[in-house]
């Protein structure tokens, strides 16, 4: 095994979800709570340009997956690293020791949504995403079962359960993993 292979950090584990299921807010208690570090892909692509082109139908642009996955390989073979995206699947596989699927009920979502001032057509692709389970699905599909959990987060008490779930991994996770 090279060095450069072992998570000597801690794990590395994905928050993933549809948009408006709660990551982002998980993810900064997670990391104020466990001191992993924070790899937001959506603001690390904001701050360094990584996009290819305008998809016209989903209005946005696309993400540049081999920028991204070229900036954090050091830092993902290093461990201890909590990744926040709406996507899971170009990511190397060998990264993550942990994937959680946040979960939402789709008129809970719908409202997150609408308060974000998402346009109609926005909030409906999203809703019918999360209805479809697409990111639960594409998590399955990307990593051993073994290690993708569906986590519930319509509610604040959730929340506080999900964190829990997470951070009782973690302890695990370094518990199997003493160097
Ligand atoms: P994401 O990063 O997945 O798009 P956010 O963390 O930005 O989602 O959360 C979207 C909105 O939903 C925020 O207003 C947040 O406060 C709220 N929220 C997130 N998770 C929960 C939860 N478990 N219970 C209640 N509200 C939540
Ligand atoms: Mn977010």
């Amino acid at each position: 095994k090279k060095m450069c292979d072992i998570h000597f950090k801690g794990p590395n584990v994905m928050i993933t979800g549809t948009p408006g299921t709660g990551k982002t807010t998980l993810c900064s208690q997670l990391v104020e709570q466990t001191g992993l570090n924070l790899i937001s892909i959506g603001e690390l692509a904001k701050d360094n340009n990584f996009y290819g082109e305008y998809d016209s139908e989903l209005q946005s642009y696309e993400l540049d997956e081999d920028k991204v996955i070229d900036e954090i390989d050091e830092c993902m073979k290093e461990g201890g690293n909590v990744v926040d995206y709406h996507g899971c699947d170009f990511f190397p596989e060998r990264w993550f020791d942990a994937v959680f699927v946040l979960r939402t009920d789709n008129t809970v979502l719908y409202e997150r949504l609408e308060k974000r001032n998402y346009s109609q057509r926005k909030i409906q692709e999203n809703v019918q995403c999360e209805i479809m389970r697409v990111v639960l699905d594409e998590a399955l599909d990307s990593y051993k079962s073994e290690i993708v959990y569906e986590l519930e987060s319509d509610t604040p008490d959730h929340m506080e359960q999900n964190l829990a779930t997470i951070k009782n991994w973690i302890e695990k996770w370094k518990s199997e993993h003493r160097q």
